[in-house]
Order: structure tokens, then sequence, then C-alpha cells
């Protein structure tokens, strides 16, 4: 029988800053071009070359660490990290090792039940990232594409507080949309623009920290929580069979859905760090930093708590909401002038939904918020129902149109005339005796059945909230 273990675990999240050109030249860092284009004597480490730091990294830095009230160190070092890798022409990567541009800060993370938990984040640093290593084109060979070589990350550290593949998922899903409002990074984890490791272990609840095992390249929160659920199996295995686990790097494979030993994990002494001489000191003067607050958009907290009070919406509408900026401001368009609980649901329910359908994402929606917004006033003003409505939706969202002139050209008009409607239900009641009978006998559910059969009569263009009180009325009355 096995006793509980509490799962441990700490990321390390690597976020490439959207910089036009590299930390330490001016190489454009677009992604897709030709291999090797984008390359100068800096980024293909010609003796005598010297790097120049880029201060729009800088900026972007400085940004993480305000939104995240980060302590932002004024005076931060650029180390050498020494290890031999064929995509790292340098034979070291310029990284910051013991002062850091961004120290200790937190992240709140909103869980599915609705609770709250604080991840703190122990640094944040820059660095520039390696090239990369093509084995699909050459048969027998690797070909080395510096493209990327140079190009600006920011690596945030966690520490370790997460305690489920969960809270690490929310952890990186808040610090992936955090990157987008801030605009200091694309986000794209496909093209690995937004990546992570996660260092896991297990421990008896109170005692000491295990020994961890570090999966490497994450790039999506589903490889994320699937992996960390592996991880965990894998290591209870171990521990429960009175083995011990080993301090390593892994590989997750999406496709076995496990993960496998890479190598021994190295000790930071394992890299001679050292102060790369040819770069001087960070130093961030107040003014500098001024600026940047100066610049910061409304983030993603504030902005929840804004929409729970502007549109009267719950936490958890306001937090999906929120999640990402395009889709803030798309639902903030849609609900400008309409009720924001009906718009939240709109946006939600029936846009998303057909988002993910579709695998679109909210940027290239093809109904505009302005349309929605309209769709959503013909529902307020009665010219349609809501079951009309959604049909609509469909219509727009899939072939495009006018709202106002397809409800006109199909005759989709709600029918708010109350003698309209009578009729309807008069000639119902008439055809259906024995339901008539069985609801006047007490069995209420036969309700529905006739709301049913009247919308049908009226092919879904009555007014669902007269139908029903004149319905009552009707059937209530004795004959
Ligand atoms: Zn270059």
């Amino acid at each position: 029988m096995s006793m509980d273990w509490e799962v441990v675990i700490g990321l390390e999240v690597h976020a490439q800053l959207n910089t036009a050109t590299k930390i330490f030249c001016g190489c454009p860092t677009a992604f897709g071009a030709e291999p090797n284009s984008h390359t100068c004597p800096v980024c293909l480490a010609m003796p005598g070359a010297l790097p120049v730091l880029n201060g729009a990294a800088v900026d972007k830095a400085i940004a993480l660490s305000l939104a995240i009230g980060a302590e932002l160190n004024r005076h931060s070092v650029f180390a050498r990290k020494n290890y031999f890798y064929p995509d790292l022409p340098k034979g070291y990567q310029i990284s910051q090792y013991e002062l850091p541009v961004v120290g200790k800060g937190q992240l709140t993370v909103q869980m599915a039940d609705g609770s709250e938990k604080v991840i703190g984040v122990t640094r944040a640093h820059l660095e520039e990232d390696a090239g990369k290593s093509l084995h699909e084109a050459f048969v027998g060979q690797t070909g080395i594409d510096l493209n990327r070589a140079g190009t600006p990350l920011l690596e945030i550290v966690s520490e370790p507080d997460m305690r489920s593949s969960a809270e690490a998922v929310a952890y990186l899903k808040k610090l992936h949309a955090l990157v987008r409002y801030l605009e200091i990074c694309d986000g794209n984890m496909q093209e690995g623009s937004f990546r992570c490791d996660a260092n896991v272990s297990l421990r008896r609840p109170g005692d000491p920290f295990g020994t961890r095992a570090e999966i490497k390249n994450l790039n999506s929160f589903r490889f994320l929580e699937k992996a960390i659920e592996y991880e965990i199996l894998r290591q209870k295995d171990i521990l429960e069979s009175g083995g011990s686990i080993v301090q390593e790097t892994r590989l997750y494979d999406a496709n076995r859905d496990e993960t496998r030993s890479m190598r021994s994990k190295e000790e930071a002494n394992d890299y001679r760090y050292f102060p790369d001489p040819d770069l001087l000191p960070l130093v961030l003067d107040e003014a500098r930093i001024e600026k940047v607050r100066q610049s910061l958009p409304e983030l993603p907290d504030a902005k929840r708590e804004r929409f729970m009070q502007a549109y009267q919406l719950s936490a958890y509408d306001a937090g999906v909401l929120t999640a990402g900026r395009d889709l803030a401001d798309y639902y903030e368009s849609v609900a400008d002038g309409v009720e924001g609980k009906l718009a939240a649901n709109w946006v939600m329910g029936d846009l998303l939904g057909a988002l993910n359908k579709a695998g679109v994402e909210i940027q290239d929606c093809p109904v505009s918020a302005e349309k929605l917004r309209l769709l959503v006033q013909r529902i307020e003003d009665k010219t349609i129902s809501g079951k009309i409505a959604k049909e609509i939706f469909e219509e727009i969202f899939h072939q495009g149109g006018e709202i106002d002139a397809i409800i006109d050209s199909r005759g989709l008009r709600q029918i708010t005339d109350a003698s309209a409607i009578a009729a309807m239900i008069d000639e119902i009641i008439a055809a259906n005796p024995q339901q008539v009978a069985g609801f006047r006998a007490g069995k209420d559910k036969l309700l529905g059945f006739f709301v049913g059969q009247v919308m049908k009569a009226s092919q879904g263009k009555a007014n669902p909230d007269q139908v029903n009180t004149l319905l009552l009325e009707r059937l209530q009355k004795p004959e």
C-alpha cells in the first residue's frame, strides 16, 4: 500500500524576447529565413568580434520585472556559461549567473476551483539563444543553422512552489498571458519562442526536497501536464520499490507519452561561469525604469478585477476573458453598449466554441466584435430570439453576411404579437388533448412539450418568454 507522496515542481521558462535584432549584434531575429543568412562575425564567433548589448532586450526584462513586482537589480553582470555543443560557436553562452537583472517576484494563479495560489519567481536573467542542429536534410551528417544564435531570451525561474501538474500549467499559462500582454514575446510555443523545463521531485509531506529530474524543452501546455504526470508515476514506482531517483535531464516523447533519460544533470560548477570580460556590467538608472513603467499596459489581474466590476462578471468568467489580451479586447468591444453577462456568454460559449472547432485564433476571428455586438443587440431589442441568433451566428461565422439583411431576407424576425402566439397555442392545445389532460392532472414537465411544439410551429421565431406565459395561462385555465 502506498503512503501519500507530495509532488514538488519548479519551472524554468525561456521566453524569446521579440526584439527586431539579436541581443549582442545587429542581425535580424525573424523566424524561418534561409539557414545562416541572419549572421555576422559576432554571432558566428569570429575571433575579435565584440558583443554590444541591445537596449530593447533590457527594457523588456524591466517590463517583466515591474509586472511581477520583482526586485530589479540596478547592477547586473553578464557571465560566460562554458560548454561544448555544435550549435554554440563560441564554446560558451552569454548569460547571467550570480547577478541577474531580475530578482525575486511572484505570480498569483487562479485554479479551476476558484482558489488562488501565489507562486514565487526566484529570478529572471537575460541570455542569448544557441543555434539549431538540423538532421533531417542531411544523411549521415548534421547541418548547423546559426540564425537563432544570439536571439535574446529571458529565462524566468520559479521557486519549487507548485504541487500538481494543474498548478504548473496554471502558472505557465499565466506567465504566457503576461508576456503577451506586455508584448515582450510573441508566445509562439510551436516555433519555440516560449518553452519550459520542468523540475519534478517527490517527497513525503514535511520531508526535505527529494532528488529531482529535469524535463527539457516542453513546448505546449498539454505536454507539460502529461510529462509531469508521467514523471510522478515513474518516480513513485522507483521510490516505492526501494530505489532512488537519479538527478538527470530527461526528454518528453509526446508520441509515446513518456520521459526518457537524456544525460546526467550538470552541476552549475561544471559550466565554469565567469563574468564576460567583453561586456560591461548592466547598470539601470531610475529614469529608464520609470519610462518602461509608464509604457506598461493594463495587466491581466487588474483587467480581471475591472471586468468583474464593470460588467458584473464572476471571477471565473472574467478570468477566461482576460486570459489573453486579444480576447479581452474583443470582449470589451462586444460588451460596449449591451449587457455584460450576455456578451460574456456569447463570447465564451458560441464564439470560443466555434473558434476552437475551426482551429482559429481570436485575432483571425471571421466575425468582428462589432458584428457580434449587433447580434446581441438584436436579441436585446427582441428582433430575434436567442435560438435564431445562434443560427445566424453559425451562418456569419462560416459564410459571412450582414445580420440585419439575413434577418429580413429570411423572415427571421421574432414573433412578439401576443394574438399570433395565442392562435398557435390554441391549435396545439386542440391537437393534443391527452397531453393537456396530463398537464392538468399534475404532470408539470409536459410544459416543455408544449413550449417545444409552439416553437416548432413558429419555426423558432416566437418569443420564448411570451410563449411560456401565454401557455401557462391557457393550460391553467379550466375549460
Ligand atoms: Zn550577428
